[in-house]
């Protein structure tokens, strides 16, 4: 099943809750070291939703600003009670001026229905990953446009409910 519409969400405290109010419309692991250093892992999971299709509720969450592989500004939201990454906003994959979030998929609270189809970066992917890096689709970099990640999210049938 993949990600819907109501599915909800917040920080590891509690302090910042979020509900979904459409599908995402991109959801893909990335494996560049940014990625891996900001979620202590081996990757980030990038879910994108529009900003109107998501509800905040709780407390404001903090900005740490940095600069993606493009050179733009990336803000980057975190809870300033326990630190959880939430989401990013500008730079990479994503247009100027596009208001899309990357939520940190890992954040759901049903982490069960994260299932993502493609790859970026798999050039800093660690070797163990390969016989899921095989199956799906990959970018040994990022893709020229967002375009090309919202159509694979489309294609792959993460898109389908709303
Ligand atoms: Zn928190
Ligand atoms: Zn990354």
């Amino acid at each position: 099943m993949p990600v819907a519409s109501g599915q909800e969400g917040g920080c590891q405290c509690g302090a910042i809750r979020y509900r979904l109010l459409r599908a995402p419309a991109a959801l893909y692991a990335c494996h560049c070291r940014d990625c891996q250093k900001q979620s202590s892992s081996a990757f980030g999971l990038s879910m994108w939703v529009e900003r109107d299709a998501i509800e905040f509720t709780g407390t404001e969450p903090r900005i740490f600003r940095t600069r993606g592989g493009s050179g733009a500004e990336k803000l980057c939201a975190f809870c300033g009670e326990c630190g959880t990454r939430l989401y990013h906003a500008g730079g990479g994959t994503r247009a100027e001026g596009s208001t899309t979030l990357s939520m940190k998929a890992g954040t759901l609270d049903d982490t069960s229905v994260i299932e993502p189809t493609c790859h970026l970066w798999t050039s800093r992917a660690q070797p163990w990953l390969a016989p899921v890096l095989e199956r799906d689709f990959c970018f040994e970099r990022e893709p020229d446009s967002e375009e090309t990640l919202r159509a694979q999210w489309r294609d792959a049938g993460g898109a389908g409910t709303r």
